[in-house]
């Protein structure tokens, strides 16, 4: 399928460094973006579909680097069906593992933990719930598990590895399989703050340092936070990537951000929503952060929006979360909300509004044009301005 975005009023590509992107159409072909800025009527009409942005902004899909995957679109933790789904109203086009340890009974053994990585890698490798880009299979580091283990289930395609539930006596023990997992080209991440669960001890600056993952998931505290000091500690000593999430502490998550800027390492700060958890089922968690930062950490919008898309997929090695040629067509319309105070996304999220998704695409399909089903309504209207593809009923599974 060829599809084009017309009318656009603001491109932002996704990319901290350039922020937006000249032009006001975008065209991808069969899951790839072919063309950002402008094309040629002819260009346009070549296309089977042709989206009407009507001057509303275009972004990378959201891409969410901490989401509690279990098994089908289903969290055990809340009880509900359908989250991923909703997620994709909310702008989310891709999710990342933090760990399958919502798994009810999950398994503490190697070989058990070893499987359920691997068949959860393996689960979403073809579904995509709501046309969700799912990466699970987040290994979680228990005692017992080798270095070997971590060998033979990354030629079975798991790259991602969590420390922070297992059952060690002290978090400094994670190093060494930490350093395994590096070894074998895994993204590793560890929990940050105080135990999320009982029995799991706090995890501080000192505990980063020493064991050096790629990501520090949820800096701001998941939900309770480190000591105020380490933050500058981690930034300036490390290169580890400032993951803040909307279920954590507000507080340390403008401070971290705001460090984060003045310190020159913006780059290494992305949003993520660590969810679902306890703090429930959060569809507009990503767009909440967004607008947190924005309107609170004096953060500009479309900044704000590279963290959670260009810098999360630069991070997770992704090929996603820009708006340019080659990258993945994950392709989300926001406007200002209807009913609101200001004219354009972009100073609708400074205001601290939550900005209205009026359609999204992901694998250059899109999912749904005109109106989320969890945002308030776009200010103004996005339409299918052309659709000559016959119906075709072979997506379900
Ligand atoms: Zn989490």
């Amino acid at each position: 399928m060829r599809l084009a975005i017309t009318n656009i009023g603001t491109i932002v590509s996704g990319d901290w460094r350039q922020p937006f992107a000249k032009g006001d159409t975008v065209i991808a072909s069969d899951g790839t973006i072919e063309s950002v800025g402008s094309a040629s009527t002819r260009e346009v009409e070549a296309c089977d579909v042709v989206i009407d942005a009507n001057g509303t902004t275009v972004i990378p899909g959201l891409i969410d680097s901490h989401v509690h995957i279990t098994f089908g679109d289903y969290t055990p933790r809340q009880q509900t069906v359908g989250y991923l789904e909703s997620y994709v109203h909310g702008g989310v086009t891709t999710a990342i593992s933090a760990s399958e340890v919502h798994v009810p009974g999950r398994p503490r053994d190697p070989d058990g933990l070893k499987a359920l990585a691997v068949a959860a890698r393996k689960c979403f490798d073809g579904y995509r719930p709501g046309g969700m880009t799912v990466h699970a299979g987040s290994v979680i580091l228990e005692p017992g598990l080798t270095g070997n283990d971590l060998g033979e289930i990354a030629k079975q395609g798991v790259w991602l590895a969590k420390a922070g539930f297992g059952a060690f006596a002290s978090a400094y023990e994670y190093a060494p399989l930490i350093a395994a997992a590096r070894a074998h080209d895994m993204i590793t991440t560890v929990h940050t703050g105080g135990a999320s669960i009982p029995g799991s001890g706090a995890i501080t600056g000192d505990h980063l340092l020493a064991l050096r993952p790629h990501v520090s998931f949820h800096i701001n505290g998941g939900p309770t936070a480190m000591p105020d000091k380490d933050f500058e500690r981690v930034i300036r000593e490390s290169d580890i990537a400032l993951q803040i999430c909307t279920a954590g502490n507000l507080r340390t998550a403008l401070l971290c951000a705001t460090l984060a800027q003045k310190l020159d390492a913006f780059e290494r700060l992305i949003i993520a929503t660590d969810t679902p958890t306890g703090s429930g089922v959060m569809p507009l968690g990503m767009l909440y952060t967004i607008a947190h930062l924005a309107s609170l950490a004096g953060i500009a919008p479309e900044l704000a929006i590279c963290a959670a898309t260009g810098s999360n997929a630069r991070v997770y090695r992704l090929n996603s979360g820009l708006l340019a040629a080659g990258k993945a067509a994950d392709i989300v319309l926001i406007d200002a909300p209807e009913g609101g105070t200001q004219g354009d996304a972009l100073s609708a999220i400074r205001n601290g509004d939550i900005a209205a998704v009026g359609a999204v695409i992901s694998a250059g399909e899109p999912r749904f044009v005109g109106r989320s089903r969890n945002t308030p309504a776009t200010t103004r209207k996005i339409s299918v301005a052309k659709c000559s593809l016959p119906p075709d009923f072979s997506g379900g599974r």
